[in-house]
């Protein structure tokens, strides 16, 4: 499966999540704490996949019991105006262009943060970068900081209003430019010999037929796979990815895009099974 450890013969009752966060990125567990959960919560296969970073394999500390780990990350990029992110599973974390691409990103969220804190600016909120970047304690920033420091100022009673109001899709702090195009990042995961899967598909909001017009570009960039199964999605929404997945010929992929125990984030292992008809991802994990 990966330098993480071979995961033998895959049974039918294998519990896959192939989507999570730790603290390396905007996670409320530390790498080891997660192994610890998800190994609690039945989870059989895990692959983190942090925003754009792969620090949580470096700092996960030894493996002890638990699931075997799937390398992993989420890149964050654009296609046609609207901000999507994109999984790398399975990737060799040790290949150049995977960690070019993570330099190129960690410098990018740095530019747009600053970015976010000047239209935050421009809406009479001043220093937001600053006050973000306290919280991130000089590493990792993200919108979800932007979000804490308007909590904190008495701007906004919760994360959600924030995201809402102001760091949202389509709002002053939705600053997506400075990520690498989706073909790039795509190129990234495959010369890491990873598969690339658009992650959580609903997210985005798009029509059916734009969501088919993300996936036909996404699969002309190299793409190979969409979750499936994301988080928590009703069983319509669920047959409904199923539909997409199987009309485009990608593999499918399952994951809880876990981030801190309790709401609004889907537990480690939630979700139902892949309808049996797809060809999951883990099939092509060498
Ligand atoms: P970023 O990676 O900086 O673009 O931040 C996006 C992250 O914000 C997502 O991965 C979520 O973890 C988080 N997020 C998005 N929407 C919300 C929300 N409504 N409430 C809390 N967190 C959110
Ligand atoms: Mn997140
Ligand atoms: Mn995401
Ligand atoms: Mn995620």
């Amino acid at each position: 499966m990966s330098r993480e450890g071979a995961p033998g013969p895959i049974r039918a009752n294998t519990v896959f999540d192939l989507h999570s966060h730790t603290t390396c990125s905007d996670g409320a567990l530390e790498p080891r704490e997660l192994i610890a959960r998800a190994a609690e919560k039945g989870v059989d296969v895990l692959a983190i996949t942090d925003h754009d970073t792969i620090d949580a394999y470096r700092n996960r500390g030894p493996l002890q019991d638990g699931p075997t780990l799937v390398s992993g990350i989420e890149f964050s990029t654009h296609w046609e105006h609207i901000g999507i992110h994109v999984l790398g599973l399975n990737i060799d974390l040790q290949c150049e262009a995977i960690r070019a691409g993570v330099r190129f990103q960690t410098a990018a969220r740095q530019e747009r943060a600053r970015r976010i804190g000047e239209n935050l600016a421009k809406m009479g909120i001043a220093d937001a970068y600053e006050g973000a970047a306290r919280l991130a304690r000089g590493s990792y920033i993200g919108r979800p900081h932007f979000a804490q420091y308007l909590v904190d100022i008495g701007r906004v009673r919760s994360l959600d209003t924030a995201f809402r109001k102001f760091v949202g899709d389509g709002k002053a702090g939705d600053v997506r430019r400075h990520w690498a195009a989706m073909p790039q990042v795509v190129e990234w995961i495959l010369e890491a010999n990873g598969i690339p899967v658009l992650a959580h598909p609903l997210k985005y909001k798009l029509t059916r037929t734009r969501l088919k017009r993300l996936l036909g570009a996404f699969a002309a960039a190299g793409g190979q796979g969409m979750e499936v199964v994301s988080g928590q999605q009703n069983p319509q929404q669920t047959a409904g990815m199923a539909q997409v997945c199987a009309d485009l010929g990608l593999l499918a992929s399952r994951g809880s895009d876990f981030h801190a125990p309790g709401s609004p984030w889907a537990e480690l292992g939630a979700g139902p099974p892949l309808p049996p008809h797809l060809t999951p991802v883990w099939e092509r994990f060498a």
